[in-house]
């Protein structure tokens, strides 16, 4: 695997991969890998010829109050995930390389992925994404670039983002990966305590319980919503911030529960926010 910090050596390498006609895969990651990265990583590999990933932690989609400074970075353990995944570039860059001075052109998401939900609560949080998002694929030109459904809101604005602003990107989904009690894997389930992680588990039992009460013939957005919503009430210490069943492009509320919805949560467990979904 190659390292390369710099936009220039970037470029380079994957215009010349483009120019030998290589399909590119590209993986964007703030780092601190697991099992979720691990299957954009194997999917990528499976479907091009060059698989490139980065690891960044982007401050432009960190708010003020947020975890920028304390967020899990650890180069040697991501470094050995990447190869064992047959990743062949990574890009590595330091902040001052993606943004020697804060940008005075960004992208800003509008309507409901930017009102509602994450969009709402995390005030510039998709901004950064986008922003940073749209940089990273300009850099490396893929063919396909990789997101979960792990982070549903901000694979529709990526999606949107390519489809409003003519991106000549593929976009591919991968389903969230979870551990094997359900807890969705994320970087940050690393600043849970033992009695956190397990009262984190609340979150995707709450929308299985949303999910069955769809699947045994309730199709009232409310319904479905509540149904979740009891199961996260009924343990103390978890503080959920939303549950809402969304479109899953526009994440606007919906009027009937449909399949392909997207069932979506975030809660507090201590001082760790977790997010989920499940796809109805
Ligand atoms: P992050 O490093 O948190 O910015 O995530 C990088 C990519 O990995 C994003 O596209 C995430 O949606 C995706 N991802 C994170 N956790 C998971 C998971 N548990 N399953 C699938 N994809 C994930």
């Amino acid at each position: 695997m190659r390292e390369v910090a710099s936009s220039a050596e970037l470029r380079a390498a994957t215009d010349a991969a483009r120019q030998r006609g290589a399909g590119v895969g590209f993986v964007p990651t703030m780092g601190a890998l697991h099992a979720g990265h691990r299957a954009l990583l194997a999917r990528a590999r499976a479907e091009n010829d060059l698989v490139v990933a980065s690891v960044f932690v982007n401050p432009l989609q960190f708010g003020p109050a947020e975890d920028l400074a304390s967020y899990p970075r650890d180069r040697e353990a991501d470094l050995a995930v990447l190869t064992a995944e047959g990743t062949d570039l990574v890009f590595l860059p330091a902040e001052r390389e993606v943004w020697p001075a804060p940008p005075k052109v960004r992208l800003r998401v509008t309507g409901s992925l930017a009102d509602r939900l994450e969009g709402l609560i995390r005030p510039g949080h998709l901004d950064g994404v986008a922003t940073v998002v749209a940089k990273l694929l300009h850099l490396v030109g893929p063919s396909r670039a990789y997101f979960g459904q792990k982070d549903a809101q901000q694979l529709a604005m990526v999606r949107r983002m390519v489809e409003d602003l003519a991106f000549p990107n593929e976009i591919v989904a991968c389903p969230t990966v979870r551990e094997p009690d359900g807890l969705a894997v994320s970087s940050r389930n690393a600043y849970l305590s033992a009695a956190e992680r397990e009262r984190a588990t609340t979150l995707y039992r709450a929308l299985s319980a949303g999910r069955a009460a769809f699947l045994a013939g309730r199709r009232d957005p409310g319904a479905v919503e509540a149904a979740a919503r009891e199961v996260l009430d009924a343990v103390a210490g978890v503080k959920p911030d939303y549950v809402a069943l969304v479109d899953p492009a526009t994440f606007e509320p919906v009027r009937h529960a449909e399949p392909g919805q997207v069932l979506a949560s975030a809660a507090r467990v201590g001082q760790t926010r977790l997010i989920d979904n499940v796809l109805l």
